[in-house]
């Protein structure tokens, strides 16, 4: 049997929660990998103080550069082979977008919004060479959607690779094909997952949030009305969906916080705003809660606060 060749650079865009970790594992795996975020729009205070322009490469970088930092500061290098952070690059997808021509395998983890990553996929199809692997890590929009207005050729070389957080502990990836993902792209990217990466796949279908999330999501939603008509408080519900239940650090709304708010609501909008059940619409609801707190800013770990406030 003919074997699938080995991955030696990857581009990943997006250095959020998700696109950082999925560099790190990359990386850790042997690949060199480019990790690209947007421009910033404006100065930090930090920058304008020193004198900085928004054209200077540093402040252009500096949101992959900063999610780069952080990595080297939290992940234990127990975890990871001590150099892998060396194969990072940070860049922005303004500067750096031919060098996604040297790739061999390009990860889109970009905020849950599909007109963003529309842009995102056109942007890509404007360098993509024959043969290069492009993968959502969607947690639950239509792949096909995604792929709307892209030409032949992008479209045969694309799927979703939805890992989940954080992807240095969770094995699962779900591989989801759309309607014209060529059958030798599915096999390429299976085997860079399971042989590099060293996680399990499970095939699924272009469903609004695939399997695991449509579950996973519904669980949560329904945790959160629980507490609501029980009157409990969130350490209240940690505490039973915590340690009690062998999830010490995943507790409902530490993993919440974890997740990143926003993505979550974006997570149930998509299977409401796609769903055709009215029981199924009405379970998709957006709780208050998570809006109050989103429309704070108390996105979670991310932003410093979300349920649990940083002190
Ligand atoms: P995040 O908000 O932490 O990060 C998103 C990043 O995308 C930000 O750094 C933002 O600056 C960047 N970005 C926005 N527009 C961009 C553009 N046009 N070009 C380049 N970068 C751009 O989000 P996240 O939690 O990392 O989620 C990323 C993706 O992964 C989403 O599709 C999400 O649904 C999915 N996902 C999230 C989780 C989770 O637990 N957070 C788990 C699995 C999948």
């Amino acid at each position: 049997m003919r074997s699938t060749p080995t991955i030696r650079r990857a581009a990943v865009i997006g250095s959020g929660v998700m696109g950082a970790g999925i560099a790190a594992h990359l990386a850790n795996a042997g690949m060199q990998v480019l990790l690209l975020d947007v421009p910033p729009a404006a100065l930090s205070e930090q920058e304008t103080r020193a004198g900085a322009s928004l054209q200077d490469r540093a402040v252009r970088n500096r949101l992959a550069a900063a999610s780069l930092a952080k990595l080297a500061r939290n992940e234990p290098p127990a975890l990871y082979e001590a150099s892998f952070i060396k194969r990072i690059t940070p860049g922005n997808l303004e500067d750096d977008l031919e060098r996604l021509g040297e790739a061999e395998w390009i990860v889109e983890a970009v905020v849950e919004r599909l007109d963003i990553k529309q842009s995102v996929f056109a942007r890509i199809e404007s360098v993509l060479k024959p043969g290069t692997l492009v993968s959502s890590n969607t947690s639950g929009l239509s792949v096909a959607a995604m792929a709307e207005g892209r030409g032949e050729a992008f479209r045969k070389q694309f799927a979703v690779t939805h890992f989940f957080n954080p992807p240095r502990h969770m094995k699962l990836v779900e591989l989801v094909p759309g309607p014209d993902t060529d059958p030798d792209t599915l096999t390429r990217l299976r085997a860079a997952c399971e042989k590099q990466l060293g996680k399990g796949v499970v095939l699924a279908k272009d469903t609004p949030n695939f399997i695991a999330n449509r579950i996973g999501t519904y669980g949560m939603l329904t945790t959160i009305a629980a507490m609501r008509s029980f009157g409990l408080s969130v350490d209240e519900v940690d505490a039973l969906t915590g340690p009690a239940m062998g999830r010490p650090k995943t507790a409902t709304f530490r993993m919440l916080d974890l997740v990143g708010l926003d993505t979550l609501l974006h997570v149930v909008d998509n299977v409401r705003e796609r769903s055709e059940d009215d029981e199924e619409r009405a379970a998709f609801a957006r709780p208050p809660e998570l809006e109050a707190l989103v429309a704070k800013g108390w996105i979670g770990e991310k932003a410093g606060s979300g349920f649990y406030r940083k002190i």
